[in-house]
């Protein structure tokens, strides 16, 4: 039926996710699909989950299964708080805010800090979900230069800092490119957000997985009073819990508090205990290493076969930690093309031009190492590189 329902302009501008729409085309069991980003569900701690479940079900069965409080389960806030105590900072519980996802904590961000048309500034290229639920309240998006290292501190000027309502950051083995802030970055970023008055939105899923040395300190950490931090339990547990949080200063919290409560009143009781549970006697701090070395041995395999089937004009980086390759090839290629051809040998990437707020580099592409097996990276990548070879060949032809 025509015009039977008239649509807001915010539902007008949606527009379904390219990632969404190629997943639904890898789901096909023929297809080796390095296109989405889901994590290993090798990783996923079944017995453990069991048995915290076990343990709920035992101990407090009704107050699992009862409405709790918007801010989230009190001890699991505290365990929060504690964790990011770390480096001379002290967190409080209080601060902390337990999301349905950290992807809730995205829409909520946009709900109490962007009114249409506020600057927002974002990486480039940067997550495209968050690039999405920040849209729905149509932000002027601005778009901070990057290098291989990430964010380049020193390309921000003071007009594009004036009058933003915060940079969306994301320090560590970033979605869509693996890039890790080195540390001087970090120091200068939050020194120059501080100065300028603009709060940092740093947004932290995949800090946990580096694979070897130390992790870097969080921006969090270096200053509590101008950084909303977002973590999640997706990557280091499972994220068909849907449990992620918001570390926030006080001034913040509350709002956000009164924004989740419209959306959702809270996050389920029931996994929030779970994963309570779960977490005590420093399950993660056990189980993380094993999620590393998986990964690890993963993103070396991939890193292998770039080596042997691209060709020397694609460049990558090599990361340091996390679940994305970022690589770029040359001017002129388009992987959105590149990756209808992928498909029909059933083989699928996330063409890089989505994550782009601004100007989308078309060459780029991203990888994911972590949810195909390892024959199956070899398999892939061995016909995914014979395809960009083709491709670059052909357009060095073409171009001569
Ligand atoms: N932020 C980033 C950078 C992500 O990559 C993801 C998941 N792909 C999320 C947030 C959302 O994660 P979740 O809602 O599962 O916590």
């Amino acid at each position: 039926m025509a015009n039977q329902f008239t649509l807001s302009q915010r539902a007008q501008a949606l527009t379904s996710s390219a990632i969404r729409e190629i997943l639904k085309v890898t789901e096909r069991p023929e297809v080796i699909s390095f296109a989405g980003g889901l994590p290993s569900p090798a990783t996923f701690p079944i017995a453990r989950m069991r048995e915290a479940t076990d343990k709920v079900f035992d101990e407090a069965p009704q107050a699992a299964l009862q409405y709790g409080p918007t801010e989230g389960y009190t001890p699991l806030r505290e365990w929060i708080a504690a964790r990011h105590s770390k480096g001379g900072v002290t967190i409080r519980p209080s601060q902390v805010l337990i999301t349905t996802g950290s992807q809730q904590g995205l829409d909520l961000l946009g709900k109490v800090l962007i009114d249409e048309g506020s600057k927002v500034l974002v990486e480039t290229p940067s997550y495209l979900g968050a690039l999405q639920a920040y849209s729905l309240f149509r932000p002027a998006f601005s778009a901070m230069a990057s290098d291989e290292q990430g964010l380049i501190v020193e390309s921000l000027t003071g007009e594009q800092l004036q009058g933003a309502r915060f940079m969306y950051c994301l320090p560590n083995f970033q979605n869509p490119t693996g890039r890790r802030l080195p540390l001087e970055r970090r120091q200068a970023l939050v020194k120059k957000a501080r100065e300028a008055g603009v709060p940092i939105v740093e947004d932290d899923p995949y800090g946990e997985l580096s694979y070897e040395g130390e992790q870097l300190p969080s921006l969090l950490s270096m200053d509590p009073d101008n950084v909303i931090y977002m973590g999640s339990f997706s990557k280091v547990l499972a994220p068909g819990l849907r449990l992620g949080y918001l570390i926030a200063p006080e001034a913040l919290h509350g709002k956000l508090v009164q924004a989740k409560q419209a959306a959702d009143l809270h996050t389920p009781s029931f996994s929030q205990r779970i994963v309570y549970e779960a977490l005590q006697g420093d399950f993660l701090d056990r189980h993380i290493p094993e999620i590393r070395k998986l990964y690890a041995n993963q993103c070396e395999l991939m890193l292998s076969a770039l080596d042997r089937y691209f060709p020397a004009e694609a460049k990558w980086n090599r990361p340091a930690g996390g679940m994305f390759i970022w690589v770029t090839l040359p001017e002129g290629i388009d992987t959105g093309e590149l990756l209808a051809k992928a498909i029909e040998q059933n083989v699928a990437f996330v063409p890089g031009a989505p994550f782009f707020a601004t100007e989308p580099q078309k060459n780029t592409l991203r990888l994911s190492f972590v949810t195909v097996p390892a024959e199956k990276i070899e398999q892939g990548m061995k016909i995914l590189g014979a395809l960009v070879t083709a491709e670059v060949a052909a357009k060095a032809a073409a171009t001569a």
